[in-house]
């Protein structure tokens, strides 16, 4: 295989998929490295192999034709490959036990966003799981998980949970809503923008009435605690609407508090940083180009603002179209006809936003978790033990992981980052947009000194 592309597009999700489609098309040499067996990103997940392609609705199925395009548009596909490192014209990637180093002209980062992670206690017990992380068990093996089930949190993947257990007879002892009430009233001044996307508002008000009339709901839940406990294995602990105090048992325990940008492989690249304080995330600038503050990287999709699909799709098109104009194969007027479209669709998905992060705005004391909640998994770490570290004086994420050791493992802060800034904004009153993130390091997972040493150099490191 070469190593030097005229454009290397990390993730294989819909916005990757789209940037794919325009620049081979064009004629480009392009290559897209896939962390994954499949091409699809997390809503088209396994979309080529599952046995479930048909049968878990149109959301689901309307990634058929993406792939089929993308698969027959003259892209290079790499599998199972996983980008641990990030320059603006090359791109270090393992593919299991093997890295390699690839150069190109223009590197377009679509890597997608996470769960939102909100520790509570009881989180790291065996059968709790994100929401989103179970319907991906479902699309990509056809597995489901033992009821009872009880779904939690504020989050657009809670109701399609819902609506899936609801639709393969899982039992779900009750919906958990942690969202406040406030949200809703906030949001219906956005309706007017919400409307701009009737087919899309619609659908999500149509998944939410399913998941009220169809499921047992308890709204404005907080105090969460999980136990480990007989006889379903789970016992959720939790305080509802009026200072109730109630418990459920359950096998599994699906949370969901929204979906967020995930920014360590822009931080790496060391491209500029929007706060959204909304929906309480980094993510990266970019132009309606996907263009960053550093020259040669691009993104689109998700990694760079949380818009859904059909955005992610249209960004990946507009990137991919401004590559063809900036390497020579569209002129100016041929980019901006082509682009018309997608530009027409960013705006409308740009209009219906507000209305979504003021409705699944994440609920304050959430972000604050409990002395006893683990906070770093990976260290086993709580937020007591945090709390006293941050209280001798720590003012950054970067403080606390030299002094206490949270982001130190596997995962490199993916999961922690987020919650200690928060603790530490809260703790030492500072704004968590003036605070600096965890500095994203290679290699982004964990790597043996073997696989470094045995990687070959690109030819210009020589
Ligand atoms: C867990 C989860 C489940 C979701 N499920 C749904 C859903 O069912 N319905 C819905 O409407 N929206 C869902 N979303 C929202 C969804 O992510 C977006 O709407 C849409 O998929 C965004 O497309 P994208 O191409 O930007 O990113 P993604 O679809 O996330 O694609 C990004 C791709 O990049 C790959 N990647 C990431 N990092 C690397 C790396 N370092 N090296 C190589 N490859 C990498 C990933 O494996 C992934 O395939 C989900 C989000 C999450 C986090």
């Amino acid at each position: 295989m070469r190593s030097t592309w005229d454009v290397i597009i990390v993730g294989a999700g819909p916005a990757g998929m789209c940037a794919a489609i325009e620049t081979a098309r064009q004629g480009l040499h392009t290559l897209v490295l896939e962390r994954q067996a499949e091409p699809g990103g997390q809503i088209f997940k396994s979309i080529g192999s599952s046995a479930l392609a048909r049968s878990l609705g149109a959301d689901y199925s309307s990634g058929l034709p993406l792939l089929e395009e993308f698969k027959s548009c003259g892209a290079t596909f790499l599998p199972s490959a996983n980008v641990w490192d990030i320059a603006p014209d090359r791109v270090y990637f393992s593919i299991p036990g093997q890295s390699r180093c690839m150069t190109a002209r223009q590197v377009v980062l679509a890597t997608g966003a996470m769960e939102r992670p909100v520790p509570l206690p009881g989180w790291t017990l065996p059968g709790v799981m994100g929401s989103g992380a179970s319907d991906i068990l479902l699309k990509s093996a056809s597995l489901l998980p033992q009821g009872p089930v009880v779904l939690c949190g504020n989050g657009p993947l809670i109701f399609q949970a819902a609506v899936h257990m609801h639709h393969f007879k899982v039992p779900v002892a009750a919906v958990l809503f942690t969202g406040r009430l406030s949200n809703m009233l906030r949001a219906m001044k956005h309706m007017k923008g919400a409307l701009s996307r009737p087919g899309y508002f619609l659908h999500g008000v149509s998944m939410a009435a399913q998941t009220f009339f169809k499921q047992k709901c308890v709204f404005a839940v907080r105090d969460l605690k999980i136990e480990q406990a007989e006889p379903e294995n789970l016992r959720i602990n939790f305080t509802a609407l009026g200072g109730r105090k109630k418990s459920l048992s359950a096998s599994t325990v699906l949370l969901h508090e929204g979906v967020i940008s995930e920014s360590r492989i822009t931080r790496l690249a060391r491209c500029r940083h929007t706060w959204d304080e909304r929906q309480r995330y980094w993510h990266v600038s970019a132009d309606e180009w996907g263009q960053t503050s550093v020259p040669g990287i691009r993104t689109a999709g998700d990694v760079a603002c949380v818009r859904g699909a059909v955005a992610a799709q249209s960004e990946g098109r507009l990137v991919g179209l401004d590559i063809c104009h900036e390497l020579g194969r569209l002129d100016m007027t041929n980019r901006n006809r082509r682009a018309e479209i997608h530009m027409r669709s960013v705006r409308q998905c740009r209009e219906l936003q507000p209305f979504l992060d003021e409705y699944f705005a994440p609920t304050p004391s959430l972000l604050q978790p409990t002395d006893d909640a683990v906070v770093c998994r990976c260290e086993e770490l709580t937020a007591q033990e945090l709390q006293q570290t941050i209280k001798q004086g720590c003012f950054s994420p970067d403080g606390l992981k030299a002094q206490a050791r949270p982001g130190m493992g596997t995962c490199q802060g993916r999961m922690c980052g987020q919650a200690v800034a928060e603790m530490i904004a809260h703790t030492q009153g500072l704004p968590l947009d003036q605070l600096p993130q965890y500095t994203a390091q290679p290699p982004l997972f964990p790597l043996s000194l073997g696989e470094l040493a045995d990687m070959p150099m690109p030819p210009d490191l020589n």
